[in-house]
């Protein structure tokens, strides 16, 4: 057997949130190893965020263009798909080649591993022949992959999931979209701007299930005006391909169409990461952490595979936590070792005491900040937009909140007004009655992603209500609705 060769800290996978640990920690100075089987930086930039919001941008551009009849003057649109899918090989991906993300990483001082890595014991990692023992400990940012439901027949398609559709370069005739979550939506529409055909089956009784149920509504109406179908209720029961086209059969119905992507969600693959080594439970949906993202000793978990929420954003958040985390513990081990004359604990480039002095650690882990998810923003980049953060009105109610609710529409809000076409959205605010402070808030419209940012900021500083309704909001600019939201808050 190898034998294990020492290094400071082991990052397996290197997608947003493994990028920025393993990036961050070797920056400061310590010995990183960074695995990562795939591409370097993950899923959002080659198959995910940044591509698919490319897309939307072309999408919303020929939107606007059609709404130039009536506002000013006329416009003929002609879609073509060939620039989006040049824009995404060339700028976003390079042919999804990683060799910038790579160099980026060892250019911080980081070694990158290429292989599948897996537990191999307390803080050692695997990646075939190769053994690596980590003094810090291991973080583990293995993401998620489509999950694919067992219907009958699907496996044997050759079906597409979120790479196939973000790496089309010619559109289908026609697309079933098997889901009406927020990939599954964003995507249905920007292909239905572009002439296909789009129909979106989704089991649950309504798209979007997790938002509130007006944002359904919007999203809905606003894809459908777009000319997608929607059902709503339908579990796919069988899927067959006859070498041309898709057949689905669900709810006593068939939908047929060139194309079929499925987008129902999301997995962790825990059992390929040798957590049994380590005594733990992989047949878990998602690797359980706790508010310093620890699995258990020595091993942090960051992203999707936490289940703590699907978003870049989230990667982000976790791994600045892990980072804080491991460099006190850095700062304390060398601390000890000083102490007792023993040899450093930290390698890399930099000189350990100058290197951890300079990444601003505190030193302490009780100043590590603790993850906090209550105002979790999430937007889904339809067109109008829907963002939301924190509970819903619902969610609140089940926790037995005394809740308060305010909702005005867009379109009564002067902004909402001037815009006209495409001024679809609300802004709704689920408050704690006894705290006086929002908990939750849903903004959809045009700007809906951007006009969730105040509130955020409400639900994340918990301010009062009293400051929110007495504080000036410019005119006449979407967010000046939340104004409005606020006196209907009852
Ligand atoms: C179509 C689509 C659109 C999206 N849009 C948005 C958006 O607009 N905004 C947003 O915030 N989020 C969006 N997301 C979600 C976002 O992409 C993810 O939340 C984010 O990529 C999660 O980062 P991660 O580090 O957890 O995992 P990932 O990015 O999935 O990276 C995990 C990495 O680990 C590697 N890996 C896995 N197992 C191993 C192993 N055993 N050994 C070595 N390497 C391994 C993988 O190859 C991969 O590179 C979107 C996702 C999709 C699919």
């Amino acid at each position: 057997m190898a034998e294990p060769e020492l290094v400071d800290v082991v990052v397996v996978g290197l997608g947003v949130g493994g990028e920025e640990v393993a990036g961050r920690l070797a920056e400061a100075g310590l010995s990183v190893v960074g695995v990562e089987r795939d591409l370097v930086g993950g899923e959002c930039p080659y198959w995910g965020c940044i591509p698919s919001k490319m897309m939307i941008r072309a999408a919303n551009a020929l939107a606007e263009a059609r709404r130039v009849d009536g506002l000013a003057g006329t416009a003929q649109v002609q879609p073509d798909w060939a620039p989006v899918a040049k824009r995404i090989r060339e700028e976003a991906t390079d042919t999804w080649d990683d060799t910038v993300a790579a160099e980026r990483f060892i250019g911080k001082g980081g070694r990158l591993v290429r292989g599948a890595g897996r537990l191999d014991g307390p803080r050692r990692v695997r990646v075939g022949d190769q053994v690596f023992e980590a003094r810090h400990g291991v973080v583990l940012g293995t993401g998620t992959r489509p999950s694919v439901p067992p219907i009958d027949g699907l496996a044997d398609t050759p079906y597409w999931t979120n790479h196939q559709a973000i790496e089309a370069e010619e559109l289908p005739g026609s697309l079933l979209v098997l889901g009406g979550g927020a990939i599954g939506l964003e995507l249905a529409q920007v292909f239905a701007r572009f002439g296909v055909r789009v129909t979106v089956v989704e089991a649950l009784d309504r798209v979007l299930a997790v938002e509130e149920p007006e944002a359904s509504e919007v999203a809905a109406a606003a894809l459908r005006a777009d000319g997608v179908q929607i059902h709503t209720g339908v579990r796919a029961e069988r899927v067959e391909h006859d070498g041309t086209r898709f057949t689905l059969r669900g709810g006593g119905a068939e939908f047929t169409a060139d194309r079929l992507l499925v987008v129902t969600g999301r997995k962790a693959h825990l059992a390929e990461l040798g957590l049994d080594t380590i005594g733990l439970d992989a047949s878990q949906r998602y690797l359980p952490v706790d508010d310093r993202l620890h699995v258990t000793d020595h091993v942090w978990a960051v992203g999707d595979l936490t289940g703590e929420g699907a978003f870049t954003h989230i990667a982000m958040y976790q791994a600045g936590i892990v980072i804080a985390d491991i460099l006190a513990r850095a700062r304390q081990a060398k601390a000890g070792a000083d102490a007792s004359g023993t040899s450093s604990v930290v390698g890399g480039a930099m000189g350990a005491s100058s290197a951890l002095a300079a990444s601003g650690s505190s030193g302490s882990a009780g100043t590590v900040p603790r993850a906090d998810y209550r105002a979790l923003p999430r937007v889904t980049f339809t067109d109008p937009e829907v963002g939301a953060v924190g509970l819903t009105e619902q969610q609140a109610r089940d926790r037995g909140i005394n809740v308060q609710v305010g909702f005005t529409k867009l379109g009564s809000s002067t902004r909402g007004w001037i815009h006209q076409v495409g001024d679809d959205g609300f802004i709704k605010l689920v408050a704690d009655a006894d705290q006086g402070v929002l908990i939750g808030a849903t903004s959809v419209g045009p700007a809906g992603g951007e006009v969730l940012s105040a509130l955020v900021v409400a639900v994340h500083a918990a301010v009062p209500l009293s400051q929110l309704r007495h504080m000036i909001y410019a005119y006449p600019t979407f967010h000046r609705a939340i104004e409005d939201a606020l006196r209907d808050l009852s």
